[in-house]
């Protein structure tokens, strides 16, 4: 089946001619202009990605974005105009997946929306899919998991986690490059019904640092991103 990928883009020209372009490489495309009816079609659960317009009428990308990200981890594309709006999409650690200014390179973006949802069904694979069978490794640079059997693994050597720390490392290898502020994780990890304190994620991220990274001092996977929180790098 086709995959399908929204366009929330208010600018006709643009979007007809994203359209066309994702139509020719296989994918089905569907477009809206308005971004409240935008954010109710992104957590229908009918899209496999978002191309997402940062200014819209109704309500913004950034809104929409952050609104989607409550509850949904479609991999999402923005759409910025301007410089500043990409800054603001990668300093805000919204979620989004990668992001286009304008004006762009349409073969370009498309070639971005294959990687990216490569990406994501290899991801998605870890918990659902073949991946989560006994046995199956997944790797990320010198960093590997086993979901199923909850182990790690880090230059060759098996790695102790604890629980938590395990899902930590999962929650960051699902979403790399993605800013998680310590509320997100703590949220992600421990559940909103845990009545416990957001400093606990420093805590751990320091314990999984000291398990993982070569130089804890210097971390080259988990990044602190000053202000926000932190981010899984690509090796
Ligand atoms: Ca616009």
């Amino acid at each position: 089946m086709a995959r399908t990928i929204l366009v929330v883009e208010d600018e006709p020209q643009i979007a007809s001619l994203l359209t066309d372009y994702l139509s020719i490489a296989g994918f089905e495309a569907k477009t809206l202009a308005d971004g409240r009816d935008a954010l109710a079609a992104a957590l229908s659960g009918e899209f496999d990605l978002v191309l997402l317009d940062a200014m819209l009428p109704g309500m913004d990308g950034f809104e929409i974005l952050a609104r989607m990200r409550e509850s949904c981890e479609t991999p999402v594309i923005m759409l910025t105009a301007l410089r500043e709006d990409a800054d603001k999409v990668r300093g805000l650690g919204l979620g989004a997946d990668d992001y286009v200014t304008k004006p762009f390179s349409p073969s370009e973006l498309v070639a971005r929306v294959r990687n990216r949802l490569d990406r994501y069904a290899r991801l998605t694979n870890l918990t659902t899919g073949p991946e989560a069978e006994p046995g199956r490794w997944m790797a990320d640079g010198d960093v590997e998991i086993n979901v199923a059997s909850k182990r790690a693994r880090c230059r060759g050597a098996e790695v102790t986690l604890t629980a938590k720390e395990f899902e930590l490392l999962v929650a960051f290898m699902r979403n790399p490059d993605r800013v998680f502020t310590k509320d997100d994780l703590y949220a992600k990890v421990w559940g909103s019904d845990h009545f416990g304190d957001v400093s606990t994620v420093a805590v751990h991220i320091r314990r999984l640092r000291e398990k993982i990274e070569r130089d804890p001092a210097n971390p080259s996977r988990i990044e602190t991103v000053w202000g926000m929180g932190y981010r899984w790098k690509l090796p």
